[in-house]
């Protein structure tokens, strides 16, 4: 019997788990709280990622360990990797955990960026909007998630406010300014790599967020061939870069025609939750098929999926269930402002089926403004 050790029990986890499940897999849930989401279908040791007992205890019980959550301490990651196998690799979730670093390192592997300045002080940060020009995003390097830990600088009048806003946070996490894109589109690639280093994409995937935060996903994006080839070619350099072993997520913003590498998430991603009924083998599946040095599932898809995030609350199940492709995801989590706390995955076998399937469920659910651009792109 093997057990597969997560650090990090939220919904990510949470699926992994159920993709786990066929595969005869048992799991084991490292999270700092007792009713993380995950803990409903795996054992949990409730603990701090910087705990040595918990930690202790964790790797005693399981045969190998992987992430839920990137910004575990590297150290642990580190200390993990000397009691069982770690994937992915401690250094390629040192890299992905920093935006200067990931940033630094897409540009050496020749994979175009928006421009970039690391920030230490008030005085670097005057001199580099400057440089950069307006508008432009202060970001922490470290530590930041769907939008937060960021300031918009839209003019250099702004310069002062985005200091006072995350100024103390230079000597914790540090900072990174990165100029603006006025991107038309995102885009990303959802990838897994083997322990042999064979390497396999989803098709690529358009999104849309709101307020930072993911709210639609649409697979094979709509783009031309050789965008799509281009995307899976940084991706594949990334991953063999890093060794990189299990599934990760390269954000791109599409510019002109242009794609710029926005981050890497090193581990499975919202944006491939679509997955699950849209492609041959899930991003879960695959995750650990890879992490176990199992042979990889196909990658291909049938048909066209959008995937809804359900932030805050879960609304009404039914006009979803209703639907011929209509797929739910209730991530058994109590309702909070922002959290995320649900999906809805719809499948149809053409564009205009799935803007159909689309067009109802904003209706039923008032979620026109949500599903309205990806059904734009459809039709
Ligand atoms: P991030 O946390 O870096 O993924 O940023 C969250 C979202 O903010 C992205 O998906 C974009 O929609 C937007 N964003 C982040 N960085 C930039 C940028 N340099 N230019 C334009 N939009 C950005």
């Amino acid at each position: 019997m093997t057990t597969v050790g997560i650090l990090g029990g939220g919904q990510l986890a949470r699926m992994m788990a159920l993709a786990g499940a066929p595969l005869g897999l048992r799991f084991l849930v490292l999270d700092t709280v007792a009713d993380a989401c995950a803990g409903q279908f795996a054992p949990m040791v409730v603990g701090d990622y910087t705990d040595q007992d918990a930690l202790q205890e964790f790797a005693s019980r399981i045969d190998v360990a992987t992430f839920d959550f990137e910004n575990v301490p590297a150290e642990s990651a580190q200390w993990l990797t000397a009691r069982v196998p770690v994937f992915p690799n401690p250094r390629a979730l040192a890299t992905a955990q920093d935006r200067l670093a990931e940033k630094t390192l897409f540009r050496e592997l020749g994979i175009p960026v928006p421009p970039f300045a690391a920030i230490d002080t008030r005085e670097q940060l005057q001199a580099a909007v400057a440089e950069l020009g307006t508008p432009c995003i202060l970001k922490t390097r470290r530590l930041g998630y769907d939008g937060k830990g960021q300031f918009r600088i839209k003019s250099p009048g702004d310069v002062d406010a985005a200091w006072d806003a995350l100024g103390a946070q230079a000597a914790k996490v540090g900072l990174i300014l990165e100029g603006f894109v006025a991107f038309q589109r995102e885009l990303s690639v959802v990838a897994v790599r083997g322990r042999d280093g064979e390497f396999r994409a989803w098709p690529l995937t358009e999104n849309w967020h709101v307020d930072g935060v993911l709210s639609a996903s649409l697979a094979p994006a709509p783009v031309e061939d050789a965008l799509r080839d281009t995307a899976l070619a940084h991706a594949s350099k990334l991953a063999e870069a890093l060794d990189y072993v299990g599934v990760f997520a390269l954000e791109l913003f599409c510019r002109d025609g242009e794609l710029l590498a926005n981050e890497m998430a090193p581990r499975v991603h919202n944006s491939g939750h679509w997955t699950i009924e849209g492609s041959e083998t899930s991003q879960f599946q695959n995750h650990l098929r890879a992490v176990l040095g199992m042979p990889l599932g196909d990658t291909r898809m049938v048909g066209h999926a959008c995937m809804l995030n359900w932030i805050g609350a879960m609304p009404d199940a039914d006009a979803v269930l209703r639907e011929a492709g209509g797929h739910w995801h209730d991530y058994g989590k109590s309702p909070r402002a922002g959290r995320k706390v649900g999906h809805a995955t719809l499948r149809a076998n053409s564009r205009q089926e799935l803007a159909e399937a689309l067009r109802r469920i904003g209706d039923a659910l008032e979620r026109g403004a949500q599903v309205a651009p990806v059904i734009e792109r459809l039709v």
